[in-house]
């Protein structure tokens, strides 16, 4: 057996990979930890909006969670984020309103960096554990791993075989398929069931001015369905590009940027799938292909005017006096109905009416909705430990492993990683 040239690799240097690393080299500094990442800089949530939730179940898969263990996970995630938290105001109002129609909004502790400062803070977080001697390969892509009687590690790009004692993966959503494919090769059992569909709305803050009061409302509706990741102030839809498809998504830059006057949030739906139809991800992916096909190659984007009215929007309707505002993120326009399935649509329409009762303009018909929004964060491997441990010497955390949901479920799920590798180093 080749000697480990580290004690620690860490795949993924999103906050998964991040809080791993901090909490391993805060308890043993004398340990030899190797992050690797294919982007040059980390690509989720900490990069893009950073918009931090600290009350659980916020970001949590609550399957693997107890509010007790997320509360004392969280101090910890927080010492090294370092949030600045916002105020929120009129909650008791809004709440009210929620509650006589079975919806329920909660209250979350919450900081946003922003899209422009993201980066400042991710060089920090990569100084700061630079400084303890946390080695990093950055655009460097991991194409396996191994654990067996010839030892532990990675193999980088094809060829470059990297050993170590134990590795922890944190690939993120957009490592799902490496990480199935892993767990395939290592015949570890997992299910990939739960899969959450929806659209993203986006208004102008006059339409939604809720926000001004709670930066990131968080509404759980009847049916499954909830708002998710409100922008605002500088606020834009973005595309998320995947292989043969994109979907959306959104962000906003810090509150030091000069608005453009839009709010943009999601309305997801979870779809929990039985037998015989099991992939959360084959269904997300089919429903991405053919709202794409249908767009031309392009996500769709519609109108609440005109979804009302049943007829789709044209390039016309993004023009006219009524419709006041340009979408943020020029896709194709069309008709919603043709691509999203009809009882999704029936509990997100659903949704929406409810909240335009409890923030009333948010059903403006100049409203957009865009779609598809899709996250596939439902792997869950058969884990061997409380510690997310899924062979002798191999952890899997974070979005893509279904321990989380965000950044802040993401950090506290890498933190119960090294505390497991602690134990057994
Ligand atoms: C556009 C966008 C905005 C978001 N905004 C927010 C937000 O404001 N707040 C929030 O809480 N959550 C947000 N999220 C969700 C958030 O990104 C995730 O919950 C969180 O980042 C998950 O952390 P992670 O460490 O599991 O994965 P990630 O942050 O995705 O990190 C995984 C890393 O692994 C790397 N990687 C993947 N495969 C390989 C491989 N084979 N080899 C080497 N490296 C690999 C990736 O490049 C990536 O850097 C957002 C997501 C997106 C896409």
């Amino acid at each position: 057996m080749t000697s480990p040239n580290f004690d620690i690799i860490i795949i993924g240097t999103g906050p998964a990979g991040l809080g791993a690393a901090f909490h391993l080299i805060e308890h043993s500094p004398s340990l030899a930890v190797l992050m690797i990442d294919r982007e040059k800089i980390c690509s989720g949530g900490l990069l893009n909006d950073c918009k931090q939730n600290y009350t659980y179940p916020i970001g949590f898969a609550a399957e693997n969670w107890t509010m007790e263990e997320a509360g004392r996970l969280l101090p910890e995630v927080e010492k090294w984020l370092q949030p600045v938290f916002k105020e929120k105001q009129n909650l008791d109002v809004y709440r009210r309103r929620a509650e006589r129609l079975g919806v329920t909004l909660l209250d979350v502790r919450q900081a946003h960096v922003g899209t422009d400062r993201s980066r400042a803070l991710i060089q920090r977080l990569r100084d700061e554990l630079a400084f303890r001697k946390v080695q990093f390969l950055m655009e460097r892509e991991v194409t396996d791993v191994f654990d067996d009687a010839g030892g532990t590690g990675v193999v980088i790009s094809g060829t470059e075989r990297v050993i170590g004692r134990k590795v922890i993966v944190a690939p993120g959503r957009k490592g799902f398929s490496f990480l199935q494919q892993v767990m395939e090769k290592m015949g570890i059992a997992f299910v990939d069931n739960v899969v959450d569909v929806g659209i993203r709305v986006e208004t102008t803050l006059a339409n939604y001015p809720i926000v001004k009061d709670y930066y990131d409302p968080k509404f759980l509706f009847p049916d499954g369905v909830r708002t998710f990741c409100t922008n605002s102030g500088h606020a834009r839809v973005v595309l998320e590009r995947y292989q043969g498809f994109s979907l959306v998504n959104g962000h906003a830059l810090s509150e030091q940027q000069a608005g453009n006057n839009l709010v943009n949030f999601a309305l997801l739906k979870t779809i929990g799938l039985r037998d015989p139809v099991r992939s959360g991800q084959q269904m997300a992916v089919f429903l991405a292909r053919l709202a794409n096909e249908i767009g031309g190659g392009m996500p769709l984007m519609q109108r609440v005017g005109d979804f009302r009215m049943g007829k789709r929007s044209t390039a016309e309707n993004f023009n006219e006096d009524l419709y006041a505002f340009p979408p943020s993120c020029h896709v194709t326009t069309g008709d919603l109905g043709m691509a999203v399935p009809a009882k999704i649509m029936r509990h997100i329409w659903g949704a929406l009416k409810k909240l335009d009762t409890i923030v009333p303009g948010i059903l403006h018909p100049s409203t957009i909705m865009y779609y598809p929004e899709i996250k596939m964060y439902a792997n869950k491997p058969t884990f061997l430990d409380r510690h997310f441990r899924v062979r002798a010497n191999v952890y899997m955390i974070g979005d893509g492993a279904g321990t989380s949901r965000g950044i802040t479920g993401a950090w506290a799920s890498g933190i119960r990683a090294a505390e497991g590798v602690l134990k057994k180093i």
